[in-house]
Formats: C-alpha cells, sequence, structure tokens
C-alpha cells in the first residue's frame, strides 16, 4: 500500500450519497417526510461469517445486506468483498441502486451486500467456505420477489454460482434468486461485460451530443477489474487511445495508447497485475500520478472517494469525468470539478448496464425462455440511452449539475411508488 493510500481523506460512500441528497430532493420539493423516508434504508442487517482457514484458524467476518428500498420491486444489487466493506459503505451503496434502479427504470429497488474481508489473501476454497456461509445468514432475506443478489466488487460469476447453490439447497432450484450467474446455471448472455458496455454506451451518447470525439481520444483508466478491463475493450474498438490504466498493485503509462486487447488477455483472462504487462511505462506510485495525465476522458472504476480535494480534484486534467465506480468523488471535490467546468457523468447512469442486464437474467429465469446476445444488447443499448436522455434534458432545462438532474429523477420516480403504496 503506498502513503497516499493510507491518508487518500477516504468518505464514506453513505457520506458521499446523503449529500448529494437533499439538492436533488429540494429541486423536485420533495416533502420533508417523504425525504426521511427515502433516506432511510429499509433493513440493515450484519452477520458473522466465522470460518476455518486453509492453516487451521478459525476467523471471523463481518458481512452486511442492506435493504435500502423496495417499493418499486424487489431489492438488488451485488455482493463485494473488501476490508472497506463496512456497514456505512454498504448503506451508501443500497442507497445509490435504489436510485440505479428507478434512473433505469427497471423493477426493482436497492439493496447491497458486502463481507469485510481482504479477498485477494483468500484461497478460492477459503473464498468458497466465506460465500457459503454468509450465504446461509441472510438467505432468509433473500428471494427472487425480495431480494436478489449479484456480483460487485471482487466477486464473479463462481461467487454466484455457489450463492445459487446455497440458496437452491435451502428452497429448492430457483434460478432467479442470483444474477450474473455462469450460463450454465441460468445466467444471460453479455451480463459479464455489461456494466463495462454500459459505460461505454453513455460516453458514446455524450460524445455525439458534447462534441467530444472517442476516436483519437485519451482515456485513463482507474481500475482494471471487470468494469475497467471491459470498458477499455469497447473504447479501443471505437477507436480510443486508453494511455493509462492501473490496478490495485500499479499502473501503465502510454502516450501512443497500450495495446488494449493483449493488456485485456494479460490481466482479465491470465490474472496477472497491469504492471507486469510489457507495453508502457510503469507507473510509480499509481494512486498519485495517474490522476494528473492529461487525457479528454478520465474513467475511475475501482473504489469510492478517489477524487478528492487534497489529492487531485485542482489538478486533474481532463475534460469529463466518467463515473465507472460508485462514488469517485467527494462532495467537496464534486464542487472543485464543476467549478472547474470539468463535467461529471455520475455513476448511477454511467455503471447501471450490470444491473440493467442483471433484470433481464432476471426475466429470463423466471420464464425459462434464454435471449440471445442482440436480444440482449439491444435491450441495453435502449435502456441505457433513454436514461442518458431523460437526464441530459433535465440537467439542460434546469440547469443543473448532471447528478443532480439524474437523482430528482430518481427520487421522483421512488416516491411516487413510496406514495401510492402508502399504508403509513
Ligand atoms: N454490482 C453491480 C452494481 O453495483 C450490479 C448489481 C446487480 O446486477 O444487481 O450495479
Amino acid at each position: 500500500m503506498t502513503s497516499s493510500q493510507n491518508d487518500r481523506e477516504r468518505v464514506s460512500t453513505n457520506i458521499i450519497v446523503e449529500n448529494q441528497f437533499e439538492t436533488a430532493a429540494n429541486l423536485i420539493g420533495l416533502d420533508p417526510s417523504m425525504q426521511l423516508l427515502l433516506k432511510t434504508p429499509f433493513r440493515t442487517v450484519s452477520v458473522e461469517v466465522a470460518i476455518r482457514m486453509d492453516d487451521g484458524r478459525l476467523e471471523v467476518f463481518n458481512g452486511y445486506r442492506v435493504q435500502h428500498n423496495g417499493a418499486r420491486g424487489p431489492c438488488k444489487g451485488g455482493v463485494r468483498y473488501h476490508p472497506e466493506a463496512d456497514e456505512q459503505e454498504i448503506i451508501g451503496l443500497a442507497t445509490t441502486m435504489t436510485w440505479k434502479t428507478a434512473l433505469l427504470d427497471i423493477p426493482f429497488g436497492g439493496a447491497k451486500g458486502g463481507v469485510q474481508v481482504k479477498a485477494r489473501d483468500l484461497s478460492k476454497r477459503e473464498l468458497e467456505a466465506i460465500t457459503r456461509q454468509f450465504t446461509r445468514r441472510i438467505a432468509l432475506l433473500l428471494g427472487p420477489y425480495r431480494d436478489i443478489p449479484a456480483p460487485d466488487m471482487n466477486t464473479n460469476q463462481q461467487t454466484m454460482a455457489w450463492m445459487l447453490d446455497e440458496y437452491s439447497a435451502k428452497y429448492g432450484y430457483t434460478p432467479a434468486a442470483v444474477t450474473g450467474k455462469p450460463v450454465a446455471l441460468g445466467g444471460s448472455l453479455g451480463r459479464e461485460e455489461a456494466t463495462g458496455r454500459g459505460v461505454m454506451l453513455i460516453m458514446k451518447n455524450y460524445s455525439r451530443d458534447f462534441g467530444i470525439p472517442i476516436k483519437d481520444a485519451r482515456v485513463v483508466i482507474q481500475g482494471f477489474g471487470n468494469v475497467g478491463a471491459h470498458l477499455a475493450l469497447f473504447l479501443h474498438e471505437l477507436g480510443a487511445k486508453i494511455v493509462a490504466a492501473s490496478d490495485v498493485y500499479g499502473g501503465l503509462h502510454n502516450e501512443d495508447g497500450l495495446d488494449i486487447p493483449a493488456l485485456f488477455e494479460h490481466t482479465y483472462k491470465q490474472h496477472k497485475p497491469v504492471a507486469e504487462f510489457d507495453g508502457g511505462d510503469k507507473l510509480i506510485n499509481p494512486d498519485d500520478v495517474i490522476w494528473n495525465i492529461p487525457c479528454e476522458w478520465l474513467v475511475p472504476a475501482a473504489l469510492g472517494s478517489v477524487i478528492t480535494k487534497e489529492k487531485n480534484a485542482n489538478t486533474i486534467d481532463c475534460k469529463v469525468v466518467v463515473e465507472a465506480a460508485n462514488s469517485p468523488i467527494t462532495p467537496i471535490g464534486d464542487k472543485i470539478l464543476e467549478a472547474r467546468n470539468i463535467q461529471v457523468l455520475p455513476d448511477f447512469l454511467v455503471n447501471a448496464g450490470g444491473v440493467v442486464v442483471s433484470y433481464f437474467e432476471w426475466t429470463q429465469n423466471l420464464q425459462q425462455e434464454p435471449w440471445t446476445l442482440e436480444q440482449v444488447n439491444s435491450g441495453l443499448e435502449r435502456k441505457m440511452n433513454t436514461a442518458y436522455e431523460v437526464v441530459r434534458d433535465l440537467a439542460d432545462d434546469k440547469g443543473v449539475p448532471w447528478r443532480t438532474a439524474a437523482l430528482a429523477i430518481a427520487l421522483q420516480r421512488v416516491a411516487d411508488a413510496e406514495a401510492l403504496r402508502g399504508g403509513r
């Protein structure tokens, strides 16, 4: 860990998310009691995940599942394995899922889960044991019409296969109980790359409307996991130059553009660190320097709270920040970027492609009717384009930042559903 990671002034996702709420709520004149209702998570569950490690020791980890709001449909959201995935972090991420599903107009509410663990130190057997026990502990909250988990940071198709197996052992075969599954277990074609594809689609729309090209443009991607790596591939296909990329181990810089198909093979397929790829200059202290590399499009695609006043908001040198990660910018960082006229495309619009295709997966499972890749991709494109257009138009109409516009739309939809349900 570099020194800058130690003191990177981390602001919890929940604080970031809460901070954005009021401006949007005021824009639509949301009454105070509805504001209170929409701010408060519906259910927050904390569980003990105690497993036997490979060396025989017993370890106990904290696990969480937060269901933020279910007015528009079953709660939906990923499960992440990360030391920073504490209760406040998961509440913030669950809240973001409520706004994301509402903005994309898919019939879900918002949830998130997590286990506070350093996943990359664990063996496959340990990961499986954690996943199975975590699933057993929260199984009574789950179900295709209650709450549907999916992958997130440091979890993947295999994690979902284990979750499905545990859930089905208890309740019978229920493929719609989890999304992001392997295709062989009822997963959807196109789900794995859906978040990256969705980010690319939002960038393409913005590029067309605001005259910032993608072809030959310089792109910096911080985070090269599922989202960053797939996005890099899509942008490369559109002719962009990915001039820098980084992961938790290090980073690479190449002004002529990195060889993305080869880097994808190296990282995503062979599971090797970005910096071990031959084809660019290694970044020393990537967490500090990657932010100052000049580019047109800057894409944080990893953890939250990485663009801050203290660190880089005053110095980053780009035209657009594309929030592929959740809550990558602190509230003060956001204000600085706004004052500097750097456009920010907000997380719950930009990275919604994953949950959109999760929705397609869920419907395929309920109907036992698989879709073609073409159906999935064209459905995703339609959903992303529509959400993009409503946000663009409201931001333009009201003269507010895109984040405020996006949140206002989402809040109104959830508030309408809550009001219609009544009962309070
Ligand atoms: N973890 C992804 C997200 O944050 C996907 C969630 C899902 O597919 O339910 O949007």
